[in-house]
């Protein structure tokens, strides 16, 4: 009952939200995404873990790779090139300085991978952050700066066309729609975007606060400005269980932009600002752990040692 409930709520508050939306697509093919998502966001969420405190797992991701460039930079750069620069170059800089942090990489070469393995290697190794890494394009040369996104209802045009053409990269996966990981969605269709941002994600304002921190630190570096915080529907942030953002760390149509990214040194002033935006977030979540932390807590006495006279139990 509970679930038919909860059914019946995503589905009434999709259709409000399309009838906003001026409709151009036979309903038919949406109904039927309307369904599966519901259905499958209700056995998803009862896939989500409580938010912990402890950040211990990093998953990096870098946007794109192989036979996928992203986007193009004037024929100088593809986006591919420089998300994989900056996304290494953040692992290195949290391995080297938190050393209790795990990182994982979603890739660490140029190559193809699929939009759905890249949260869900986060989920299987439940992580405590996921940090999808992207450049932004734009047919205006002039637009510049970088924007840090999580998931939600677009508020503005620009901010939904930048989720579609993230998740256009599907298009590029053989047998994309018949994979149940997409739910049916559409790359084209501009419904498919508002409809899983639906959604309520359980770690909304952990990401927000994390994507403050981003903007922040990239501003700080003085080499690209800040666009700010921003949300719309992409697929690769819709199934994370954990606090999750998109960074669109510049725009490669843009020259300025693009002359700062396309080096490694831009990529490493790029990754080190997203490191300090990595350690604040985790200082201050970290802050919020009880005292008596377990990790520190004396050791359980093993009571099978005290048993055997052969295996003394050492101070
Ligand atoms: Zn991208």
């Amino acid at each position: 009952m509970k679930r038919r409930k909860l059914l019946s709520e995503v589905q009434t508050a999709a259709k409000d939200s399309l009838m906003s939306e001026t409709l151009t697509m036979k309903k038919a093919p949406i109904a039927i995404f309307l369904g599966f998502l519901a259905a499958s966001f209700i056995s998803f969420q009862s896939k989500q873990k409580p938010l912990s405190d402890a950040v211990s797992v990093i998953v990096i991701d870098a946007g794109h790779g192989g036979k996928d460039p992203g986007c193009n930079g004037a024929g100088e750069v593809f986006e591919k090139q420089v998300t994989l620069g900056v996304a290494l170059r953040l692992g290195k800089l949290i391995q080297d300085s938190l050393k209790d942090v795990k990182v994982l990489y979603t890739r660490k070469t140029d190559e193809f991978i699929e939009l759905y393995k890249r949260p869900e290697l986060a989920n299987k190794n439940n992580a405590d952050l996921f940090i999808s890494i992207h450049c932004n394009s734009n047919k205006n040369t002039t637009a510049a700066g970088s924007e840090t996104y999580l998931m939600g209802l677009h508020k503005t045009e620009g901010n939904l066309s930048v989720a579609k053409r993230e998740n256009a990269a599907i298009t590029m996966e053989t047998n994309y729609q018949s994979n149940a990981s997409y739910g049916g969605f559409e790359p084209e269709s501009p419904e498919g975007h508002i409809i899983f941002t639906l959604v309520q994600n359980a770690y909304m304002e952990a990401s927000s606060g994390f994507a403050s921190k981003v903007e922040h630190h990239i501003a700080l570096t003085g080499k690209i400005k800040s666009r700010g915080v921003k949300q719309a529907g992409f697929l690769v942030l819709w199934r994370t269980a954990m606090p999750s953002v998109l960074v669109e760390i510049g725009f490669l149509t843009n020259p300025a932009d693009r002359a700062v990214l396309k080096t490694p040194d831009g990529q490493k002033q790029m990754a080190n600002a997203l490191f300090k935006a990595v350690r604040e977030y985790k200082k201050e979540r970290e802050s919020r752990l009880p005292k008596t932390n377990p990790v520190n807590a004396p050791k359980a006495i093993n009571r099978d040692s005290l048993t055997r006279p052969n295996n003394p139990v050492r101070p």
